[in-house]
Order: C-alpha cells, then sequence, then structure tokens
C-alpha cells in the first residue's frame, strides 16, 4: 500500500488529508504529522490577539476529521526533509519513510534582520503567539493602574500589511475593554502603525485601499507611512523617514506592546531540507511538485507559483493554500490508481475581504467591491465556508461566525 505522508495541519496539509481520505479509501496509508493536535484558523489569529475571541473560538481538533482506518495522526515537530531518502526527520520519533509526501508547514514570522525586531517585539503567526500578545496587553493594561506609565496604554503595530490592519481593526474594537482594566478612558489607549510604504494595501484598488485606511483613521489609529524601521529596542520603535535628509536623527516612537506584523516567509524546515528556495518558499512545477522531485508536493505558504501572464508569484494566503490541496489529492489520487493525471494547475482568486474590526469590512470579490457593514458579512461568509471545507458541518455549527446582523 502507498505511503502518503503530510506535514502540517494548517488550511493545505488538512485539506489534502480530507479529500485523500474521500478519493482513496482504503487504498492508501495517510500520516499526517503537526507539533499540536489542534487546527487552528490563522486568518483568525487577529482575533484571538485582540482578546476579542478565545482560541477555542478558531481552533478545532485534528482528529475530528480523520478517518483513523485511514489516517495516523503523529504529534511532535518536523526538522528536515530529505528528499532523495524519501524521509522525514522528527523531533521525537524515529522517520518517516514516504512514497508521497505533501510538505504543508506554512509560515513564521520574518524579522528581514532588523535589529532588535526578535527580542524586542511579539510576532503572531500561531495560537501561542496570538494568546501571548492577549496576555501582554492585559498585563500592561493592568500594571498601568499601580504605575500610571503612558506606554502601558500604547499598542504598536509594525507592519501595515492585510495582517497588521485587520490586527488594528481588532484592537480598536477591543479599545474599552482595555480601558477598563487600565481604569481610563478609551481614547486614554494608543494604537499606533507603522509601515515603510508610502501606499498601503498594494493587494486593493486605490479607492478600496484609501477606504479601509480611512475606516482605522476613523477608529482613531495613528497611521505612520514611510516610516522605515531600523531597529526595535525595549518599548521604542526606532524609524528613518523615508524623505529624511542625511544625519536626520531617527524617530522614536515608544510603547509597552510592540506586535511584529511587517511579513512572513516559509517554514524554517525547507531551507533546513536543502531546497531551493527564497524566504521559505519553492516554485513549484505546474504539478505543483518541487523541482525535480515529483514525489514531494509543495503547498500553502512554502510554495510559490506564478500566474500565467505575470511575473510575481500569488500572494500567499488561505485560498490558495487550500485550491492547491484540492489539486494535489487529485494528482496523488490518479497517480495511485494509475489514471490520467490532471492538467497543469491553475488559480483563479475569489477575491479578497479584510476586516476592520468585528462589523466593518472592504475588499472585492467577483469583479465586486464592498464596503462597511456588508463587506463584513461577506468576510464572515468566507470564513464560515473555509471552516465547512476543512471541518464539515460540525465544526462549522460549533465554531462558525454566525453574528452577521447587529
Ligand atoms: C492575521 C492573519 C489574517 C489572514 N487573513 C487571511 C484572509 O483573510 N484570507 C486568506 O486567504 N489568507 C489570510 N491569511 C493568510 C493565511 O492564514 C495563510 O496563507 C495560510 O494559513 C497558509 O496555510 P498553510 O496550510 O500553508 O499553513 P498554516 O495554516 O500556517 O498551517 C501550518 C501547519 O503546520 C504546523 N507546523 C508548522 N511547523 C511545523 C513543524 N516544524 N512540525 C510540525 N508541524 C508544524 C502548524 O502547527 C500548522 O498546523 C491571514 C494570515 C494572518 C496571520
Amino acid at each position: 500500500m502507498k505511503k502518503i505522508v503530510v506535514l502540517g495541519a494548517g488550511y493545505a496539509g488538512l485539506k489534502t488529508v480530507v479529500e485523500l481520505q474521500k478519493k482513496l479509501k482504503g487504498q492508501v496509508e495517510i500520516t499526517l504529522v503537526d507539533q499540536n493536535d489542534y487546527h487552528y484558523e490563522a486568518t483568525d489569529l487577529h482575533e484571538v490577539a485582540s482578546g476579542n475571541l478565545p482560541a477555542s473560538k478558531i481552533t478545532f481538533p485534528i482528529s475530528d476529521v480523520l478517518n483513523p482506518q485511514m489516517t495516523t495522526l503523529l504529534l511532535d515537530r518536523v526538522t528536515k526533509v530529505d528528499p532523495a531518502n524519501r524521509q522525514v526527520a522528527l523531533a521525537n520519533h524515529a522517520p518517516l519513510t514516504y512514497d508521497y509526501c505533501v510538505f504543508a508547514l506554512g509560515f513564521v514570522s520574518e524579522t528581514f534582520g532588523i535589529k532588535g525586531a526578535k527580542a524586542n517585539s511579539l510576532p503572531m503567526t500561531n495560537v501561542d503567539e496570538a494568546v501571548a500578545i492577549h496576555d501582554h496587553i492585559v498585563a500592561q493594561m493592568k500594571d498601568y493602574r499601580q504605575s500610571q506609565d503612558p506606554n502601558d496604554l500604547k499598542i504598536i503595530i509594525c507592519g501595515a500589511g492585510f495582517t497588521g490592519i485587520e490586527l488594528a481593526g481588532a484592537v480598536a474594537d477591543a479599545r474599552p475593554r482595555y480601558a477598563q482594566l487600565a481604569g481610563v478612558t478609551p481614547d486614554q489607549v494608543t494604537i499606533d502603525i507603522i509601515d515603510a510604504s508610502k501606499r498601503l494595501l498594494p493587494m486593493f484598488n486605490d479607492q478600496l485601499a484609501a477606504y479601509g485606511v480611512n475606516l482605522l483613521k476613523k477608529l482613531n489609529v495613528q497611521i505612520t507611512t514611510e516610516a522605515l524601521i531600523q531597529e526595535i529596542q525595549p518599548a521604542t520603535v526606532l524609524y528613518k523617514g523615508a524623505n529624511d535628509e542625511e544625519g536626520t536623527p531617527l524617530h522614536k516612537v515608544t510603547g509597552n506592546t510592540i506586535i511584529w506584523t511587517t511579513g512572513v516567509s516559509g517554514s524554517p524546515v525547507v531551507a533546513e531540507s536543502g531546497l531551493p528556495q527564497r524566504r521559505g518558499r519553492v516554485m513549484d512545477s505546474d504539478h505543483l511538485t518541487a523541482p525535480d522531485d515529483d514525489q514531494l508536493y509543495m503547498a500553502g505558504d512554502v510554495s510559490a507559483v506564478i500566474p500565467p501572464a505575470g511575473k510575481r508569484p500569488y500572494p500567499t494566503t488561505a485560498q490558495i493554500a487550500l485550491s492547491m490541496a484540492n489539486y494535489i489529492a487529485k494528482d496523488i489520487a490518479a497517480r495511485v490508481k494509475g489514471t490520467s493525471r490532471p492538467g497543469a494547475y491553475t488559480y483563479k482568486s475569489l477575491g479578497t475581504v479584510a476586516s476592520v474590526g468585528n462589523t466593518r469590512a472592504f475588499g472585492e470579490a467577483s469583479g465586486h467591491s464592498f464596503k462597511g457593514y456588508p463587506a463584513s458579512v461577506l468576510k464572515k461568509i468566507i470564513m464560515n465556508k473555509s471552516l465547512m471545507e476543512l471541518g464539515g458541518f460540525k465544526e462549522l455549527f460549533a465554531k462558525g461566525r454566525f453574528d452577521l446582523y447587529h
């Protein structure tokens, strides 16, 4: 019986397993490896970081969707893949061998080598980190009652990409709660977002991007653009203005909560495995395998696929991760059954919607722009759809967002 090893139970990995279980019932042995026994909706991490949702609302047990007759869940940390010997090394178990491997270990925070970023700011790339951010904010707010240090009330978000903007919106929603903890009025809790670009949100057209930025401004989020972050010191962000003259001293923003959302790269296990990569992403073949290795599929945030007419890879999203998983399951099923393989992988984005808190959002889907409250309803429908695809009705009813009317 063919052995399939799937690394990572995120969008790409778990969806691949769910589809393989349907397509190859009783025909293959699947081993799914993840360091956690739960799947998490990474697209909702900002809700946990802000404290607007508990971690339990964005997670479900991986075992809920596994067929134990076909799939074994191994809880461990993947340390390396050895493509030449078709082996996967794990931190605490003997190596696994495979006929087909699906590498879907997702993303980590990228500091771009900026001094002090790792030591003095909080990343938000998994559930533990999101919980740590919320715990940190709560501790600062409580601390303020004794310290009266204004820095306790200041939240700084470095990076105003999709993730930073969604986080700023969620934190703005949570502001009255933080203020109550600190014993101050909500306007005393400040939120700063700092970014190097002049034009934020490049994935949206000018009108939508401006709308998103204005939404944040109305929520009293201070946005600083063209700010090239040079260093993070304890409770201090140091940046250079893009138009500063030579010799201008660095600008300083202080605050006891500094959150790092400037960007992500693919899992470090990609480089550790000696695969040809850039920032943890491997340029996939047209069947989503690693170059020169037809047995090793690279899916989700560890992969890069160039659009037919483009030069830059598609952005890494949960949406493309799920689409890749569908394709990979089809391809593996065809190979196992000995039927003809699907043609080259193609992708069509269904659109992108960014939330700014619970009841506001903006974005485009199926060629139409959406703004404000209707967009926030659309965003929740999109999240529910992805939850349904992975966890079925059980997880949708347990964890879905049905608070569509306010
Ligand atoms: C705040 C935020 C908002 C976002 N919003 C959107 C959105 O609105 N729409 C959208 O499409 N995308 C969005 N994204 C991007 C999206 O979340 C990612 O592109 C997506 O999660 C990638 O899926 P993946 O399967 O590659 O990896 P992941 O979902 O990250 O899953 C990786 C899995 O691998 C496991 N793992 C990692 N390393 C190891 C190891 N060494 N050993 C064992 N297990 C390991 C992890 O535990 C995890 O289960 C957002 C991201 C963030 C952070």
